[in-house]
């Protein structure tokens, strides 16, 4: 065979090898548009962003009858997309925010509302949070559209507003107002990441569970006077030995399904010895005090075994000479979920031990249960382990909030997954320079791609 022909041959050859052929000029242009449009609550607009995606989608062929843009302002629309699918199976659902948190130019070393690609990575606010996720499911769901291929069950993408701040929350509208446009047997949403350590793929976290966020307020009173004859009661003084209190006590170790799963999967990869032992420890019926104790030593790992309550603000007094007739604590507490705040505030009141002393709740809070892993976990472990062999899935229970509380909290169990891998000390969420790695981006996306065709087979009752 001569050279030309051999060429030809060899790159038909690499094609059938490979059998998925991701779109990445795409896929590179729809996230480039996402980050160019800015969706902050301060000064963007997310119907742009909405608008435009499904600009994207009506050109690639879907029928505008399975588009709809609809929300509580003309400037926070959510965009809803439903890909039939062949049976009357429950739809999955497939979420992600539009919105991203405030950039200023000043504080970054590049234009944050623009996608720039430079040594490796892609930069701009919501490349990680959560530009990326929404790009992967619009250009997904157009190569599943040239490639004719129908999944089992229906397949809607929500990409929503108001999800990082803001008074139209994308998600809780919808469930108000248009339930049966989003109801799902499940949803995949963001929260879950790979992590990179040491410049090894290790983790695919598996989000399951958040812990439920919820503030306190404890309020003080005396009759005050003059600061000339001070008494012994003061309102200053009550407060301190409340929030002293508080201080000291430690809420009871909860372990649950999703925690026992990440510390068992953790074990498995940490190199430090003590550390391994005690997560080891952690997961029998009766764990060593020292372990508990070790862990519970470390922010993190505290965070994830129990409830936490600390103070976050003080305000006391009216006048330098003046005793206080009111001082005020703010407490914000992080509840294992599946407990009643209700019973978080009157632990504080036990805790506390003074009647005088006020606790209200500073609002009304959502909170929700963890999703039930069984769900997805094989299918995430079998995508897994055929990009990546040799990296585990650890199940996460987030110790901050996304929107999957609220889904969680309307009985769709909601599952924080997205292959995108970042290095464990290379966090730039919310912060400056945010970024994505170009390689890493595309894997995602081939990840997602893939876990969404097998859960959208007919394995789920
Ligand atoms: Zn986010």
């Amino acid at each position: 065979m001569t050279r030309s022909k051999i060429f030809p041959l060899l790159f038909l050859l690499s094609l059938s090898a490979d059998a998925f052929a991701l779109d990445r000029e795409l896929s590179r242009s729809i996230f480039a548009e996402l980050i160019s449009i800015d969706t902050t609550n301060e000064h963007g607009n997310t119907t742009r962003a909405a608008q435009a995606m499904k600009n994207r989608l009506l050109a690639a062929g879907i029928s505008e009858q399975n588009l709809w843009l609809g929300g509580s302002a003309p400037d926070k629309q959510n965009l809803v997309m439903r890909m039939p699918g062949k049976s009357s199976l429950d739809p999955i659902l497939l979420l992600a925010h539009l919105d991203v948190v405030e950039a200023l130019d000043a504080d970054w070393t590049i234009a944050p509302f623009q996608l720039t690609e430079k040594d490796g990575y892609f930069y701009g606010r919501g490349t990680m949070d959560d530009k990326s996720m929404a790009a992967h499911f619009v250009t997904n769901m157009i190569e599943y559209t040239r490639e004719g291929w129908q999944p089992e069950r229906d397949i809607i993408v929500a990409l929503t507003a108001d999800e990082e701040g803001g008074n139209h929350n994308g998600v809780r509208w919808l469930l108000k107002h248009h339930r049966e446009k989003i109801d799902a047997a499940l949803a995949i949403n963001e929260g879950g990441t790979g992590l990179i350590i040491n410049g090894r793929y290790r983790t695919n976290n598996l989000q399951a569970s958040e812990k439920t966020y919820q503030t306190y307020k404890l309020t003080a009173r005396n009759a005050g006077g003059h600061s000339s004859r001070p008494a012994n009661e003061n309102a200053i003084y009550d407060l301190i030995d409340a929030v002293g209190a508080i201080r000291k006590y430690e809420f009871p170790l909860q372990i649950n399904e999703v925690t026992h799963g990440f510390f068992t999967q953790t074990a498995k990869i940490v190199d430090q010895r003590q550390l391994r032992e005690d997560l080891t420890a952690i997961t029998k019926k009766r764990p060593s005090k020292r372990a508990i104790k070790r862990l519970s030593a470390q922010p993190y790992y505290n965070a994830l075994l129990r409830t936490t309550c600390v103070a976050t603000m003080l305000s006391a007094g009216h006048a330098e000479n003046a005793l206080p007739q009111t001082a005020e604590a703010t407490i914000n507490c992080r509840i294992i979920p599946g407990v009643e705040p209700s019973a978080v505030k009157a632990q504080l009141k036990k805790v506390i031990a003074n009647p005088e002393i006020e606790i209200t709740s500073v609002w009304d809070t959502i909170w929700s249960s963890p999703s039930d892993l069984s769900l997805v976990m094989p299918d995430v472990e079998a995508v897994t382990t055929s990009m990546w062999p040799g990296v585990i899935v650890v199940p996460v229970m987030s110790t901050g909030g996304t929107d999957g509380t609220f889904l969680r909290a309307e009985g769709i169990p909601t599952f924080g997954v997205s292959g995108i891998f970042t290095d464990v000390d290379d966090n730039r969420q919310h912060g400056k320079d945010e970024r994505i790695g170009v390689k890493q981006y595309f894997e995602a996306q081939e990840f997602m791609y893939r876990l969404v065709k097998k859960i959208a087979g007919p394995r789920l009752p």
